[in-house]
């Protein structure tokens, strides 16, 4: 093989990396409209932190489900908490994660791509062990911190869905989550909510 045959073939990979690292960063222009880039922007960013129960009897079953599907179709969370404070992420917090499915919650009625969901290994009825709640509360620093998400806007699966989920359930520390700051909890001072206050999703 010629020298510079060798010398050009051993630039190849460089060369491939240069052109997908181009195309990756390359922004998604619209056609119809002129490109006038200004450098005033970054990503969008989550108001809203959505808790859910998975419902399952381990945390490899629901990182398996969380990539795959469930009985409904694809699923996924930005993050599952294992019983044992172990903390996975699957989806980055920039993107939208298929968690929430339809429901509302204010004036907010797409809630994927409003909200970060966090998964808790969970069946549904037992209790969360300590370990988790405090893994939980970390990220929950982390996250309201890190994006400027208010501490107040944690809810549950069953607050955006009151008719058609349940999770993460009547077992999961809504006090213990107020008392660390997180979460809205009633005082019963304030009485029942209005009628309607629930819109049945
Ligand atoms: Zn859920």
């Amino acid at each position: 093989m010629p020298l510079q045959w060798a010398m050009a073939i051993r630039w190849i990979p460089a060369l491939i990396c240069v052109l997908l690292c181009a195309c990756a960063q390359a922004p998604v222009r619209n056609p119809i409209a002129q490109w006038e880039p200004s450098p005033n922007h970054d990503a969008r960013r989550a108001t809203i932190i959505v808790l859910h129960a998975t419902e399952q009897d381990s945390v490899a079953q629901s990182l398996h489900t969380l990539s795959t599907r469930n009985s409904g179709g694809p699923v996924s969370s930005h993050y599952l908490v294992g019983a044992d404070g172990a903390l996975y992420q699957l989806v980055e917090d920039s993107r939208r994660a298929w968690h929430a499915g339809g429901g509302s919650w204010g004036t907010i009625d797409d809630l994927n791509s409003a909200s970060i969901g966090i998964e808790l290994d969970n069946d549904g009825a037992a209790p969360f062990p300590p370990a988790q709640v405090e893994a939980l509360l970390r990220l929950l620093d982390d996250l309201c911190l890190r994006l400027r998400i208010p501490r107040h806007a944690v809810i549950a699966h069953a607050d955006l869905a009151p008719t058609r989920k349940r999770d993460p359930g009547p077992q999961f520390p809504w006090q213990r989550l107020a008392e660390a700051g997180y979460g809205l909890w009633p005082d019963p001072a304030d009485g029942e909510p209005p009628p309607g206050f629930d819109r049945g999703w």
